[in-house]
């Protein structure tokens, strides 16, 4: 698909509900597009064993959420460093904003380059396939693709496709600290959501698998990005 004018999509849905996989499909149909995931910035940052990510994986491990100034220094950061805040660009979030705090931090960084978001889809995925799917999940660092054991195999077992990197399990993907980031996210969900109605962009696209939800997703932004 091409872009007709720019795209500024945030990804909301509860931890497991396929976020990082329907970015993945979105960029290989979308060329214009970029994205940026909260979790994987985070995540590479504890790999490299930087000062930040020691303080990051305090909370990681815990299924806590990281201080709001500190998530978003850091994501708006990182959209200013990629000079994906010019007015023309494309691109997408996954897992940043997380609370109404974030949200409203971002915006006023966005308005003073006329960058707002325009587009918040949220992906509503059955709890019950969540929870079996997050059980085979394994995730390759440094590019933030998740494979799936039983839906979406890697080629060659605990290889990454691409670089045939080894794929890890997130340490935060137990039992215990997914049912604390559940919660978590249940919690800070209807404020983030209200936001985001107020500013008439939220929109909603369910299904149990990501095969189901993706051609809504791709539908729903071809209506309003797409060339016809
Ligand atoms: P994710 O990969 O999006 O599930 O994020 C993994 C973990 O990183 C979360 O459980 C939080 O501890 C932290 N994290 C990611 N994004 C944010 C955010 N926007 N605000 C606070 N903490 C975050």
């Amino acid at each position: 698909m091409s872009l007709v004018k720019p795209l500024r999509l945030l990804l909301l849905g509860a931890p497991g509900s396929g976020k990082g996989t329907q970015t993945s499909r979105l960029l290989k149909k979308i060329p214009q597009l970029h994205s940026i995931s909260s979790g994987d910035l985070l995540r590479q940052e504890v790999k490299h064993n930087s000062g930040f990510g020691s303080i990051a994986f305090n909370y990681i491990s815990q299924g806590k959420l990281l201080p709001d100034e500190l998530m978003t220094k850091l994501v708006v950061t990182n959209l200013k460093q990629s000079g994906w805040l010019a007015p023309d660009a494309s691109w997408l979030l996954d897992g940043f904003p997380r609370t109404s705090t974030q949200a409203e931090a971002l915006n006023k960084d966005l308005q003073t380059y006329r960058a707002e978001l325009n587009l918040v889809v949220e992906l509503d995925v059955p709890e019950s396939v969540i929870l079996e799917r997050i059980e085979n999940r394994f995730v390759h660092v440094p590019s933030g693709r998740v494979y799936n054991l039983q839906y979406n195999p890697p080629k060659v077992a605990g290889k990454d496709d691409v670089t045939g990197e080894p794929l890890t399990k997130r340490s935060d993907d137990t039992a215990e600290v997914f049912s604390k980031r559940l919660k978590q996210y249940k919690s800070t969900l209807a404020p983030l959501k209200e936001y985001y109605i107020n500013k008439g962009i939220l929109q909603m696209v369910s299904g149990e698998t990501s095969d189901i939800i993706f051609p809504k997703l791709y539908d729903l932004i071809e209506r309003e990005f797409g060339a016809h």
